[in-house]
């Protein structure tokens, strides 16, 4: 499989190097060159393939021959030690798990593939050492220094905003040790995402060492998002209902990722893009015009995103045609005031407690399911409550109980180095 770039048909690389890149020139995502179909049967005979197997299909034609069967596999299985159950919250609706992972979150999904895809690379031999740079509010960070924890020649540089991030997410971050370093910005996280762009256009950085970026712009990062469709389907297929799928949105590569694995055959009739007060999408199905603004904050904050990255990467898939695109997505907005309502509820009626971004995605698809009734309704559940301890049990009147994981690594000892400023960080970059 090539990738093209979104500004330029007629640059194509292979699929390592759209890893090895992250972006193309100009700023400008890749895009594979086809979307391939998967057979009929294999969706009717999905229950009798693993979440490995299933996994493998779905990605083998995006990776083609340049990772070997057999490395492939062992990537996937990797990545994919945990579960991705379907809970069900009432009738006609349910919530896809997707924290039961090592950080909490969806994105060691997406993290564990691409480390595990570029640590392939780097051992097969002539990329030479490569260094991960990434800036991050929460998330993203836990999720690539796990997925990058041992790789073997890659080292990980994480910044983070100090005093910004929850503790869960700081311990996550600071207490791996390894080839795993995080630097404590003293700044917010523009400061932080600053500093690293400036980095990759550091010529005298560049000589020095190859950097390369986590973020869920990279094919290998948002791709292996796919899966989780597939794994719900597969719960699902006995419903006999028309299937829609409500996906927390920030950055749109989960849900973009969602919507090619129906284009590649997979049975989902229609998506909501479920949004906070970040609603560039919301106001562009309403007006058709696409406006994008400051992201403002929010008690979902891994949604705070003005300008969603991989939205382009939907239109692609609808040729840029609007009817086409808002006959299967839809998309609304909330309030933090409303997600905390929801939140309440949803533990009052059915004692199932969601974190602010799953309690985003249960509105979006209470609306949509009002004027769709013949739909059964599934809303992504993109990060454990306990991510979001404070908001939570401040809502729900409870304590959240801690798993045992989180528990050990709040017990473990927070290393970091600050940094007030650029220099400072081309000081250790050049180290
Ligand atoms: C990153 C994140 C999202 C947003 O996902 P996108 O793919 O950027 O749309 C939603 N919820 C949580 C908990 C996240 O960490």
């Amino acid at each position: 499989m090539k990738y093209r770039s979104l500004n330029d048909k007629n640059h194509k690389v292979s699929f390592e190097d759209a890893v090895v890149r992250g972006l193309a020139p100009g700023k400008a995502l890749y895009f594979p060159e086809d979307i391939p179909k998967l057979s009929p049967d294999f969706f009717q005979n999905l229950d009798k393939y693993s979440k490995e197997e299933i996994a493998y299909e779905a990605i083998k034609a995006f990776v083609g021959d340049e990772i070997e069967k057999n490395s492939l596999q062992e990537i996937l299985k990797k990545t994919l030690n945990f579960e991705f159950p379907v809970v069900p919250i009432s009738e006609n609706i349910g919530t896809l798990e997707l924290f039961h992972g090592p950080t909490l979150a969806f994105k060691d999904v997406g993290a564990g593939f691409m480390a595990g895809c570029l640590g392939h690379f780097v051992k097969k031999g002539n990329l030479g050492k490569i260094t991960v740079l990434v800036a991050t509010s929460g998330d993203t960070g836990g999720a690539v220094a796990n997925g990058f924890l041992g790789v073997e020649g890659i080292d990980v540089v994480i910044l983070y905003p100090k005093g910004k991030v929850s503790e869960i997410q700081e311990k996550q971050l600071t207490t791996l040790g390894q080839n795993i370093t995080a630097l404590e910005v003293n700044g917010n996280f523009d400061d932080c995402q600053d500093m690293v762009k400036k980095a990759f256009s550091d010529s005298e950085i560049s000589a020095k060492r190859q950097l390369t970026s986590a973020n869920s712009i990279n094919v290998a990062r948002w791709l292996p998002q796919m899966f989780y469709y597939f794994f719900a389907y597969k719960q699902l297929a006995e419903k006999k209902a028309k299937l829609a799928f409500s996906v927390p949105s920030g950055n749109f590569g989960n849900i973009c990722a969602g919507m090619l694995a129906k284009q590649m055959g997979l049975p989902i009739d229609h998506f909501i893009a479920s949004n906070n007060e970040n609603n560039v999408v919301t106001r562009y199905l309403k007006s058709k015009e696409y406006a994008p603004k400051q992201s403002v904050q929010t008690i979902s904050n891994a949604m705070d995103v003005g300008t969603p990255s991989n939205f382009v990467r939907i239109l692609e898939l609808f040729d840029n045609e609007f009817n086409s695109l808002s006959q299967q997505l839809s998309s609304f907005s909330y309030s933090d005031d409303e997600t905390r309502n929801a939140i309440k509820e949803v533990k009052q009626k059915y004692n199932y407690v969601m974190d602010p971004h799953g309690a985003v995605g249960y509105l979006g698809l209470q609306d949509f399911l009002a004027e769709n009734p013949e739909y059964y309704g599934t809303f992504l559940e993109t990060a454990h409550p306990v991510k979001f301890l404070e908001t939570v049990e401040e809502v729900i009147g409870e304590k959240v109980e801690i798993p045992d994981s989180i528990k050990e690594v709040m017990n473990k000892e927070k290393k970091s180095f600050e940094i007030s400023d650029y220099a400072e960080l081309k000081d250790f970059l050049m180290r």
